[in-house]
């Protein structure tokens, strides 16, 4: 195989940890990111600052690169289609298009015969007081939310009535769950029947950002096998190819719930670096550059604790056990709720 240079637009900790995946596999990377302080650059062989609109940056890209991925969603999907008419785009850029508006996102899902929470399309005042019903509800932002950013919740009618928003964008009101837990599943798909499933990775937020991790999940055999199926029915429906994460909701009734779509790597798949034999990272980079599936094996159980905004700063002189694995993003700044590291810890599987 000639040696291969994969580029990945976005320089944050997945694109870090997906360059280290790529190191794994002696394949090269180039990173393109509009931060200019990006972590990855670190881990990237090459480094590229510039807009995601910046056509003669994207051009430089393009020309050092064999095929291109991405490590968050919001990347225009006008950059991606011409990137797309030079080198392949993995996932394709159509996936983007549909996972980055959440619309459109669960009108798929739903499409797909998958359970998801009653939504409706809110763009303007009028909508929201046509659909009291919903509420209690969660408004957000069709794009660009993360880490429950854009998102309002709404509890009763109050709330609605004192909310200030800009209806120059557009929003989707998601009935509230009762939830019994959260959790997600991280599946790589190589191409069509072919893909690898890592078990079920149980969530745990706190302010709608994630906090902890583990597996075993502790979750009913039924709901597991039904939630592998619909993430295979997503990524087979998708014609995906790469590492893709279904989160999902189990409310009180012990219903299940497609919560949301990311066409990436992903944060609760962090445990699978030390938990498995070959990482989510290390995947998505085997499938995008067509070096075939290779099974999957669990070494260990694990729990991961992201360390957000200060909670990193006593890490950074910690000592760790030999189970203890700290990740440190490298960020130049400290932010409140912003995702500066990780730990993972290992045990034996009993
Ligand atoms: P983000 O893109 O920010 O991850 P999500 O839609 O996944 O946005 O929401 C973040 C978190 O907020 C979820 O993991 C869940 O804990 C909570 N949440 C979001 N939507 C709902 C809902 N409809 N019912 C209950 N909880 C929700
Ligand atoms: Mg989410």
């Amino acid at each position: 195989m000639p040696e291969q240079t994969v580029g990945i637009l976005g320089g944050g900790q997945l694109g870090s940890l997906l360059c280290l995946g790529a190191k794994k596999l002696n394949i090269k990377t180039v990173v393109y990111c509009d931060d200019k302080d990006a972590p990855a650059q670190i881990y990237a062989d090459q480094f590229i600052f510039g807009d995601y609109k910046d056509n003669i940056k994207i051009q430089e890209f393009i020309s050092k690169v064999d095929v291109v991925t991405y490590e968050f969603e919001n990347i225009p999907f006008k950059t991606l289609d011409l990137i797309n008419q030079y080198k392949q785009v993995k996932p394709k850029p159509e996936v983007n298009k549909i996972v980055q508006h959440r619309l459109y996102e669960k009108d798929f899902v739903n499409k797909c015969n998958i359970s998801t929470t009653r939504y409706v399309s809110i763009k303007e005042k009028a909508d929201l007081n046509a659909n009291l019903k919903l509420i209690p509800a969660l408004l957000k932002t069709c794009r660009l939310g993360y880490d429950g950013k854009g998102q309002y919740k709404l509890n009763n009618l109050s709330d609605v009535e004192n909310l200030k928003i800009d209806f120059s964008e557009e929003y989707i009101l998601e009935k509230m769950i009762n939830l019994k837990k959260e959790f997600s599943i991280i599946l790589t798909r190589f191409g069509h029947s072919i893909h690898s499933i890592y078990e079920p990775i149980e969530n745990e937020h706190e302010n709608q950002i994630l906090k902890y991790s583990k597996i075993p999940a502790t979750i009913d055999e039924k709901i597991i096998t039904k939630a592998k199926d619909w993430a295979s029915i997503i990524a087979d429906d998708l014609d995906y190819i790469g590492t893709i994460c279904v989160e999902y909701f189990i409310d009180k009734n012990d219903n299940l719930y497609v919560n949301e779509i990311a066409p990436r790597v992903h944060n609760s798949g962090h445990l699978t670096i030390n938990a498995y034999n070959i990482s989510q990272f290390e995947n998505h980079i085997r499938a995008i550059c067509d070096l075939g599936k290779v099974e999957i094996k669990k070494l260990y159980n694990a729990r991961m604790i992201n360390l957000i905004g200060d909670q990193i700063v006593p890490y950074r002189t910690k000592k760790f056990n030999d189970n203890e694995f700290f990740f440190d993003y490298g960020k130049k700044e400290i932010k409140p709720n912003r995702k500066m590291g990780h730990l993972t810890i290992i045990q034996k599987v009993s």
